[in-house]
């Protein structure tokens, strides 16, 4: 019989892209989401399929998953800022009781667990680039807390189980992804210039645009949750691309790419926001042999194209 995996998180932009993945690779896959930021279309594709199967539920509720499970993979959290700044408590909730709760039936199930933690574990970093040894720089009380302070109790209590129980936990933190599958209207950057673009407004960057951030494409983040999964490595391992670019650079680069003549404008920064990020991957390179392999050229292409493809209405959808 194939292997068996969870996925919370399934219909969000990398949960559904890791369904795909797992589906491709011959696992019987259990997608569950409550659809709070996510959207069925990630994943109407694999609704024909005998391996795939979908559970709509709040992961921060009592979890059960009949049969045995190999893996799981515990995505479910709100991930935007726009969005976790609106639904605050449910992100703590997401990052607390779900990852708790996970842990419980990874425990259960004798499964393997790995936990998608972020970069803005971080903070606004006082070392630069970040490596796994950087304990961060974090404002418990600033909006941006409700986010980061979930993750880093995630992170904690994944710990906790794999010293205590003897849980196999594995723990990625994941650096600003883009791809096909994002939400315009998220508020990060990349879709929010591509947006604006799109629907002929000047482009928005907040500061004086030197803030730098990397992208990393999701096909090669997918590539890194596998080989973390499969490795025997239970501390946590960045996975980014460390090509850095300033939003201004960066927003000149959409304006090329969708040909507009649109200008960007300046308005002010909001409060928290790092002003720069750039992983070291030199652990994921030593202990998985994994860097990213898309160019940003390359990467930028294939999203525009998603969203030029998106039906119009969705280029004027407010946020949920
Ligand atoms: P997303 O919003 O597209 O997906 C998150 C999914 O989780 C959504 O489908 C949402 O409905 C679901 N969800 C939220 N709370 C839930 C709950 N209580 N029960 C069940 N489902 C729930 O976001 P994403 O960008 O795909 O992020 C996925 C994960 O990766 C998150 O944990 C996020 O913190 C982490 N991450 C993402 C990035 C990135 O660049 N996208 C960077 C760092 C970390």
């Amino acid at each position: 019989m194939g292997k068996r995996i969870l996925i919370t998180g399934a219909a969000g932009f990398l949960g559904s892209h890791l369904c795909d993945r797992f589906i491709n690779e011959g696992y019987h896959v259990i997608g569950m989401d409550n659809l709070i930021t996510g959207d069925m279309r990630n994943i109407e594709h694999l609704f024909p399929l005998s391996n795939f199967e979908f559970y709509h539920h709040d992961v921060s509720k009592f979890i059960h998953v009949p049969g045995e499970l190999d893996y799981i993979l515990h995505f479910a959290s709100p991930a935007s800022p726009i969005d976790y700044l609106k639904i605050p408590i449910q992100t703590l909730k997401v990052g607390a009781l779900g990852t708790h709760n996970c842990l419980g039936l990874a425990r259960a199930k004798n499964a393997r667990m790995l936990v998608a933690s972020t970069s803005e574990i971080y903070g606004d970093p006082l070392v630069h680039p970040q490596n796994e040894e950087y304990w961060g720089n974090v404002n418990p009380v600033g909006p941006r807390g409700v986010y980061d302070e979930a993750k880093r109790y995630m992170e904690a209590i994944t710990m906790a189980y794999h010293t205590f129980h003897g849980v196999q936990t594995r723990i990625i933190r994941i650096f600003n992804t883009y791809g096909p599958r994002m939400r315009l209207n998220d508020g990060r950057a990349l879709p929010a210039f591509i947006g604006q673009a799109l629907r002929g407004e000047d482009l928005t960057v907040f500061g004086d645009g030197s803030q730098t951030r990397s992208f990393c494409y999701v096909d090669d983040l997918v590539e890194g949750i596998y080989r973390l999964l499969m490795s025997d490595y239970e501390k946590p391992v960045n996975i980014g691309n460390p090509n850095e670019i300033s939003l201004k650079d960066f927003a000149e680069e959409v304006l090329k790419l969708t040909g507009s003549s649109v200008k960007i404008i300046y308005k002010p920064l909001p409060v928290d926001d790092p002003k720069q990020r750039r992983p070291d991957i030199t652990k994921a390179q030593e202990l998985l042999g994994w860097e990213p392999k898309v160019g940003r050229a390359e990467g930028l292409k294939k999203t525009y194209e998603y969203f030029k493809n998106l039906p119009q209405e969705e280029l004027y959808k407010q946020p949920k």
